[in-house]
């Protein structure tokens, strides 16, 4: 039996992970980086990153997963990890989105702390020892929280205040910046959570749900220098979709009637308060005509659409959650990889 199926026969818990026979040649710290057309800022980014974590004196790995960049990302990527073993690239088939980046790196990481950190040079390196420092106070995951963070004000910071204030209220886990990629993440609570759609910024909501311990520590953020943001104004309505569908998958996928049933009441409720307003005006003086009331049509018509819309919604996130865990389905493809190391996990067959 070759090495390799060995591990893929071991059951992804904590503990069975820690007493895999390889865990001595395996890296302590696993850095995964989301990489779509940031060809200036990955020198950089490799040299201040490699340097950080020279002076933390652990054993570490990179994980570069390129998303289908359409510069020299992937060459220059490419070009540093035949030099450094320990620089490892995924290379998507195409663009699949950071959520997806995250996923591929989170399968690929054997370290036992997996750091989280973008490419555009927006997040400093050297304040992953901070994260690490307060993960040894005793937490699980340690969210980093861009105080000052450099972004333009109103297409930026005020939504993401909004948003950061939506999803405490929402979740119950209160965070000043769940957008911050730079997170440090025990390994085991991350591999257990499968990441579709904009989910990679609830996983501190999810994981704490679990029952893990979440801290947050203010770290620096600078200006974007290279390139531009790869996200515009509609992320705002894709993070609001998916902090519904957490909220739900967190407190009612169990027992969906209880939401389901709730919501029909009230639009049943909501149809009976002007169908009986109508009929008691029809009796009171039968020669009021009620059947010309466009506005009534209209409203009725919203509501009973709007229920079926978040209904539907909501089963089809059910439905989807059900395809991709019991398939294991990644969210992703892969056209090659450098420096591949032998999996932890089981991943794509
Ligand atoms: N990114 C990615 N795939 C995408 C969009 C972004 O891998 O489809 C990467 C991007 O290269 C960067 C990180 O995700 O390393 C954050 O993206 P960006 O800086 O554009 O987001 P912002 O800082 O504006 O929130
Ligand atoms: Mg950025």
């Amino acid at each position: 039996m070759s090495i390799t199926a060995t591990r893929e026969s071991v059951p992804r818990t904590a503990s069975s992970l820690h007493l895999s026979p390889d865990v001595i040649s395996t890296p302590y710290l696993s850095v995964v980086i989301p990489i779509y057309n940031e060809e200036e800022s990955i020198s950089t980014l490799y040299t201040r990153l490699t340097t950080a974590l020279e002076e933390l004196g652990c054993s570490y790995e990179i994980i570069a997963v390129d998303d289908g960049s359409r510069d020299r990302s992937f060459a220059i990527l490419r070009e540093q990890a035949q030099q450094d073993p320990r620089l490892r690239v995924v290379r998507f088939r195409r663009n699949f989105g950071q959520t997806a980046a995250f996923s591929a790196g989170f399968d690929r990481a054997r370290g036992e702390v997996i750091i989280t950190i973008d490419a555009d040079l927006q997040n400093d390196p050297a304040d992953i020892g901070r994260l690490l420092a307060k993960m040894d106070e005793g937490y699980d995951v340690v969210s980093g929280w861009r105080a000052r963070r450099q972004d333009p004000f109103f297409s930026r910071r005020l939504p993401s205040i909004i948003a950061n204030g939506l999803i405490s209220r929402i979740t119950g886990v209160a965070l000043h910046d769940y957008g911050c990629s730079l997170k440090a993440y025990r390994a085991e609570v991350v591999q257990e959570i499968r990441l579709y759609g904009e989910l990679h910024r609830f996983i501190p909501a999810v994981a704490s749900w679990q029952g893990v311990e979440v801290a947050e520590i203010p770290v620096h953020h600078e200006a974007r220098k290279f390139g531009q943001s790869k996200y515009g104004m509609g992320r705002i309505v894709r993070v609001l979709l998916d902090l519904i569908t957490v909220r739900f998958l967190l407190s009612y996928s169990t027992r969906p009637m209880q939401i389901f049933g709730l919501l029909g009441l009230l639009s049943m409720l909501g149809g009976l308060i002007p169908a009986i307003y109508l009929t008691a005006i029809k009796l009171i003086d039968y020669s009021v005509s009620i059947g010309d009331r466009p506005l009534l049509l209209l409203a009725v018509l919203l509501i009973v659409i709007g229920v079926q819309f978040i209904s539907l919604g909501l089963i089809g996130e059910l439905v989807v959650r059900v395809y991709y865990e019991s398939r294991s389905q990644p969210i992703y493809a892969v056209r090659e990889e450098i420096n591949q190391a032998p999996k932890v996990r089981e991943v794509t067959a």
